[in-house]
């Protein structure tokens, strides 16, 4: 079995690339690596190329309930003129794994992978069945990929009671004295992207215009960015506040001073898990310079806490105004699970025996993932790639950023820690 860097390095080297994705070499590549593990995996596709695979690795108890974990094989694109090495070379230097996915998310697929293959070189076998999915399409949807299994081929994830994804089970604060806090994601924020059209009357670019739309666009943009955002605590916060704090946080000043003041680089993405964000992400009129068009289109991408839909929908409409039209685009519900029952007990042991006296605490995670479609399947879902981060090494900012990498210690670590959870 290869070493839990060279796997994630391997599947570095395929153009997951999405839009426009391929997956079926990778899950050819991991397929084959389940298989030399005496496993059974089987691959299916929605389209052409759009390759997921999945096996189930059968338990000692099977009146257990089950456990499924998944990643996606598609990346976001990388510009390799911006790169210091390029994207898919697959490079370690200097004790890291360099090129898209490191961390989103073919180092999460390593990880299991690797501690799959080492448990079973072992002669162990988990207590409950485990079921692996490495899926295709994350990036635009998941249409083809966790949308498209949990659709149309869900008896594959049969007695599943527990989904782990992305993204959590990092430490987002090592104080040097006392042990790390890790945090593990228990929800996805809901998701809705609007259009607001802005109609007006369209002319020659040498007068003075009626009525320019592009004018009045612009004033809802401002109008959008300068909304003040509603402070929620949501109770994952106020527990991981508590946490790093050493002490009873709960109100929502306190709570979001504590978890943007410790935290380094995790300080924006555990501010946006307490309020609903609205960003305006793509704007367009016109297509002539001595035109007045008739009219402009704005973009807006939101993200909202569970129970602010409507409020959110209420804002976007009354900021756009009665002349402007507002389409939803599309909406993803947020998905909660809780963070006081056994699974989530499982993942802090499994930390805590890997690294003892560190802690765990849930928190509320600012985007969406494939934890969307497995929980339509009932099961409880969480963001879970355990690893230990050196400080200094910004995280959130290797996520679709420029030279993505991934510690290798931090790997090793991802893998015992998910060696103990699939034995548990
Ligand atoms: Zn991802």
């Amino acid at each position: 079995m290869k070493p839990v860097e060279e796997i994630c390095a391997d599947l570095i080297r395929f153009d997951t690339s999405n839009p426009g994705a391929d997956e079926r070499d990778a899950a050819e590549y991991v397929a084959a690596l389940l298989a030399g593990m005496g496993l059974d995996p089987v691959l299916l596709e929605a389209e052409p190329r759009r390759t997921n695979v999945v096996t189930r690795i059968e338990g000692t108890e099977p009146g257990l309930p089950a456990l499924l974990v998944q990643g996606h094989l598609d990346t976001v694109p990388a510009d390799p003129s911006a790169w210091t090495v390029h994207p898919r070379g697959g490079e370690i230097r200097d004790g890291q794994v360099w090129g898209r996915g490191a961390v989103d998310m073919k180092n999460a697929v390593a990880m299991t992978l690797a501690a799959t293959g080492r448990l079973l070189a072992a002669g162990a076998r988990p207590r409950r069945d485990i079921v692996l999915a490495f899926v295709a399409d994350e990036e635009t949807g998941g249409v083809h990929g966790a949308g498209y299994l949990v659709n149309e081929h869900p008896e594959l994830f049969e007695g599943c009671a527990a989904c782990l994804g992305e993204v959590g089970g990092f430490n987002v604060a090592s104080p040097p004295d006392g042990p790390p806090t890790f945090a593990i994601s228990v929800a996805d924020k809901g998701l809705r992207w609007y259009e607001i059209v802005q109609r007006g009357i369209a002319g020659h670019g040498s007068l003075a215009a009626l009525d320019n739309p592009i004018t009045g666009l612009a004033d809802t943009v401002l109008r959008l960015a300068a909304a003040t955002r509603t402070v929620a605590v949501p109770e994952p916060m106020r527990l991981l506040a508590c946490e790093l704090a050493g002490r009873e946080v709960s109100e929502p000043a306190d709570v979001l001073d504590v978890l943007t003041s410790g935290t380094g680089p995790f300080g924006r993405m555990l501010a946006a898990g307490m309020s609903t964000t609205v960003n305006v992400t793509r704007v367009g009129a016109g297509d002539k310079e001595n035109v007045v068009p008739g009219e402009a289109w704005a973009r807006v991408d939101c993200r909202y806490l569970p129970g602010q839909e409507d409020e959110l929908d209420r804002r976007i409409r009354a900021e756009a105004g009665p002349s402007a039209e507002v389409r939803l685009l599309r909406r993803t519900p947020p998905v909660v699970s809780d963070h006081t029952g056994e699974w989530f007990d499982r993942m802090a042991e499994a930390l805590r025996d890997e690294l003892p006296g560190s802690r765990a605490a849930p928190y509320v995670f600012s985007g969406g993932t494939d934890n969307k479609w497995f929980g339509r399947l009932g099961m409880r879902t969480y963001g879970f790639t355990p690893m230990l981060l050196p400080s200094g090494y910004d995280y959130p900012a290797m996520f679709h950023g420029v030279d993505e990498r991934v510690p290798v210690e931090a790997l090793r670590f991802g893998e015992r820690v998910m060696e103990r959870l699939m034995c548990r």
